[in-house]
Order: structure tokens, then sequence, then C-alpha cells
């Protein structure tokens, strides 16, 4: 009897005990959150003093090369993939599908034939054990692979920022029946919604929307302190897209250079995307030299530094608008005075990222990562093997405390330095050496003489 409660209190013992390892070894919990269309240099024009706290005690990327096409749906995708669009299949706000010839609209997203191509983190790190929540991400309410995250809400804009919040900290948190989710993404709709309707140039409404988004980005931090969170976990601030300012003088009509009878629209601009339905070939040569600021691609010739070709959601032909200007049927009107989608090798449609949290370093900076880099990135802190996946961890390893990563201009300047100091040292050695009278010289002998027969030391 004694025996066995004996065995019962150990067997109790080691439990907890391995509980507590596997605690104690489980990495620390991370949440991503997006502000939808941050462009990277709103950071410099507005103060925005809890965001730059945070990162001051954090991380800071400067600018994100994002994936192309420059939209909320194919970058939020790539953002928990770590995939460019062509192969994760969310490649525009509106597709058309030629094998199944269903149509996608981003308020008509929930058939998961779209989302199958590739599985998010919410989604993979459920094979590993972990739970997760995605809040209104792109994609989070649609059943990906026959699952969801383990929390979620189905999209609604009326949902605030404090609730959005709200829930995700509670989710984090877990109660006595469920363990907290190791992974959160949460989303938020500014300042994309204010660059569309007032142009990111206009400083007094996107000053406004943007001391709005600091305020959340505060609040968030008390949430998370209040919680207790706060010091716990890896948090990940970073957004989409950029945006750039449009005009009415930039419009692009393509009603003036090919009767719409010619070709079914599937997406307008900036990026307009054509199935045509007479001889392609006379379409496309209409279509190429329709405006000097759209570029016009036949699918195969669509440049491989855009990775938008491998996809049958990909159209016959695109037609891609120069920076600034709108692509419409007819008319004079501006549809939005701010827009992206445009380019991703233009600064104005890069995003940014920020990151504070145990597992990363601090007060550090760099200038660039690719946004497909946050996928590998995100796994890494997470403990988690990534899928196949178009990033690397080449520049995001730099950001980690735990890893040592060599500062590439301080190692040049150090080389450099260093190159200096001895060339310094070599010219003045044979200065004193030119300036010491001919019978003062003790190391003359010891030079290398190819006649051995004339050197007196060899006889
Ligand atoms: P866009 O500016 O066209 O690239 O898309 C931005 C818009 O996408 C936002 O203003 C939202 O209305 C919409 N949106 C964002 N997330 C979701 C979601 N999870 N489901 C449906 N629509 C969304
Ligand atoms: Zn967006
Ligand atoms: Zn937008």
């Amino acid at each position: 009897m004694l025996l066995k409660m004996l065995l019962g209190v150990l067997c109790c013992v080691g439990a907890f005990a391995t509980e507590n390892i596997a605690e104690q070894l489980s990495p620390p919990q991370l949440l991503l959150v997006s502000f939808d269309g941050f462009r990277a240099d709103y950071l410099r024009r507005f103060p925005m003093p809890n965001l730059k706290l945070l990162y001051s005690q954090g991380i800071l990327v400067e600018q994100l090369t994002n994936v192309f096409i420059t939209k909320t749906f194919p970058n939020h995708y790539s953002l928990v993939t770590g995939l460019y669009a062509e192969s994760h299949g969310i490649l525009a706000s509106n597709m058309y599908d030629p094998v199944s010839h269903e149509h996608f609209h981003i308020n008509n997203d929930s058939n998961p034939m779209w989302w199958n191509e590739a599985r998010p983190l919410w989604i993979s790190a459920l094979d590993s054990g972990y739970k997760t929540a995605a809040m209104m991400w792109p994609g989070s309410d649609v059943t990906i692979g026959n699952r969801t995250a383990t929390h979620f809400l189905p999209y609604n804009p009326q949902v605030t920022f404090k609730q959005r919040v709200g829930n995700v900290t509670k989710w984090m948190l877990g109660d006595k029946k469920e363990k907290g989710v190791m992974f959160a993404a949460l989303y938020w709709e500014e300042p994309d919604r204010s660059g569309h309707i007032f142009g990111p140039d206009n400083d007094t409404a996107m000053s406004q929307a943007l001391k709005e988004v600091d305020d959340n980005i505060g609040l968030l931090i008390s949430e998370l302190k209040t919680t207790g969170l706060w010091d716990r976990v890896n948090i990940l601030i970073t957004s989409d897209h950029g945006m750039t300012q449009c005009s009415a003088q930039r419009l692009i009509q393509l009603d003036n250079c090919l009767h719409p009878d010619n070709y079914t629209l599937v997406d307008l601009s900036p990026v307009t995307a054509i199935i045509p339905l007479k001889d392609p070939e006379a379409v496309f040569k209409l279509l190429d030299k329709c405006h000097e600021h759209m570029k016009a691609y036949k699918k195969p010739d669509i440049p491989d530094r855009l990775h938008y070709r491998n996809n049958d959601r990909v159209q016959p032909i695109i037609l891609i608008a120069d920076e600034g200007w709108t692509i419409v049927l007819r008319g004079d009107e501006l549809p939005r005075l701010g827009d992206h989608g445009y380019d991703n090798s233009l600064p104005s449609m890069h995003p940014f990222m920020a990151a504070s949290g145990p597992s990363f370093r601090q007060g550090y900076r760099i200038s660039s990562l690719q946004s497909v880099d946050i996928y590998p990135l995100m796994c890494k802190l997470l403990s988690l093997p990534p899928q196949p996946n178009n990033g690397t961890m080449t520049r995001a390893r730099c950001l980690l405390a735990a890893e040592s990563c060599w500062d590439v201009p301080l190692v040049i300047g150090l080389v450099v330095g260093v190159l200096l100091m001895l060339t310094a040292i070599t010219v003045l050695f044979r200065y004193l050496s030119s300036r010491r009278p001919p019978g003062s010289r003790p190391f003359q002998r010891l030079q290398v003489d190819d006649d051995d027969d004339d050197d007196p030391m060899l006889e």
C-alpha cells in the first residue's frame, strides 16, 4: 500500500516536472499583426510614438519588398505562406479559374478551392500540436485543407480594433480547459481605407489616420501588458503593401483602344487581366500600343522577376499601369485618390516590419527584407518545420537575439581599416629604412639574393 502511494506521488511529480520542462522548452507565443496599406515612409512622415517605442526595444525593417500584385489578398497570403502569388494561387482581388470556371472576388472568397494551393501558418502549425488563431486575416474564415485555425471569427469590418485585440489576447491566454494559442494573426483595415479615400499625399487626412493606427498599437501594447503577455510573447507588426497618389489627369481608357466585345475582363486596375475572345494576337497588338503609361504582356512574356506567370489563374494578357496611373473602361471619373497593386519594385508599394519580444535583438534595424522571408522567420520563432516556400533566413537571421550575425558594413569597415594600417606601417618602415646611413642596415644581409655564389654568408 505504502509502495503504491509512493509510486503514485512519484508519478505525479514526474508528470508535473515533464510538463514544466515542456513548457520551459516551448518557444514564446507569436502574434502577427497587419495594418493594411501601411506604406513604409509613413514611419518617417508621421509621429508614431507607440510603434517607435515598440521597435526601439526590438527590431525595424525599414522596407519590405512585397509580392506582385501589390494587393491585399495576394500579399496577406504570402505573409503566412512565404510563397509568391503564382505559387499560392491568390493572384488578385478578382480572379477567374479556367479549370473550374469559378469567379473570385474578395467579398466572395469562401470557396476553399481558391486557397488550397498552399497552407497558411495557422493551419500547418496545427500539425505540430499547436493551437492557433486568425482574426479577420484574409482567408482566416475559409476552410483550407478541410481545417480552420482553432479560433477565428467570420470577417466583419464592423468589429472594432479593441474587440479584435480582446479576443486575440483571450485566445493567447487560454483557460483551464484549453491551452493558449501559440500563433495568432490579427488584421486591421487602416491606413489602407484612408489612403484610398484621401490619397497618401493628403498630409492632414493621413496624419489623422496614422494617429489612429498608432493609438491602436498603444491599445494593443497596453492590453498585452495588462494580461501579462507583453514580456513573454514575440510580436511582429507589418503590412501588405503601400499606396500611391492617383489623379484624374492620369487615366487610361481601355475603350479608346479596343471594343469590349473583343475580350472578357477579369480584373481592372492597376493590373488588368484579359481573356481575348477574338484573334488573341490582334487583341494584344491593340493593347500593346494603347497607352505610353501602360505595359501589355502576353502570359509567357511576363517578366520572371514578378513571379506572376506559372498559374492557370494568370490570364492570357495582363496590362500593368505605371505608378499613379489608373486603368478604367471609359469616362473621366477617378475611382480612388490613392491606390496600390502596381509593380512591387516601386518603393511606394513597400510596407515595413517591426518586431519585439524575447527572441528579437534590441534596437536593431536593417534597411530591407523580402516579405516572403517573414514566413520562415515565423517558423523559426515557433520551432516549426517550414512548408516549401520562396523565402530565406539569410537576412532575417540577423534579427534574432540568439543568432550570431556578421554586420557586413562593419566587417568591410574593419578589413579596410586593417589594410590601411598595414599599408601605413609598411610605408613608414620603408621611409625610416631609407633614411639610415648605408653602414647601419642590420637586416640588409638577410635579403634573398638570387645569386648564391655572391652571398658571403653561404661561403
Ligand atoms: P484592397 O484595398 O482592394 O486590396 O482590399 C482591402 C479590403 O479588403 C479591405 O478594406 C477590406 O474591406 C477587405 N478585406 C480585408 N480582409 C478581408 C477578409 N478577411 N475578408 C473579406 N474582405 C477583406
Ligand atoms: Zn491591403
Ligand atoms: Zn487597398
